[in-house]
């Protein structure tokens, strides 16, 4: 594959490559000028993030998969990823004796709260 650049290298001989047009699908076609070979690149980074938007607003919203707009079967194979992430806090250099932890369930909710001597969040 290609390096993702703005102006991608020849996966055969390593020259650059210039714009060729468009596929049928929109995508930029990139031609080699030295030995006539095309590709096309895609952005990994965009396309995680779509997907995570995606899987972040079918998981934390209403709709069903069906809602999204995308093929059940496409959306787990694409989101799957997603379940591996683990989220990332970043630590505030607050430093408490106590912390209680309570929660309330209500509507298939589950409401926390937590005290630590001074404040309730
Ligand atoms: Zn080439």
């Amino acid at each position: 594959m290609a390096k993702v650049a703005n102006q991608p290298l020849c996966d055969v001989c390593g020259n650059k490559q210039v714009k060729n047009g468009k596929t049928s699908a929109g995508r930029t076609l990139w031609r080699c000028k030295n030995c006539g070979a095309s590709s096309t690149i895609s952005c990994p980074d965009i396309t995680a993030k779509a997907q995570f938007e995606s899987f972040h607003q079918w998981a934390t919203g209403k709709l069903s998969v069906k809602e999204t707009g995308t093929a059940r079967s496409t959306f787990f194979r694409n989101t799957n990823w997603c379940w591996n992430l683990r989220p990332r806090l970043e630590a505030t250099g607050e430093k408490h004796r106590y912390l209680m932890l309570d929660g309330t369930y209500f509507n298939g909710f589950c409401a926390l709260t937590a005290y630590n001597g001074e404040h309730i969040t």
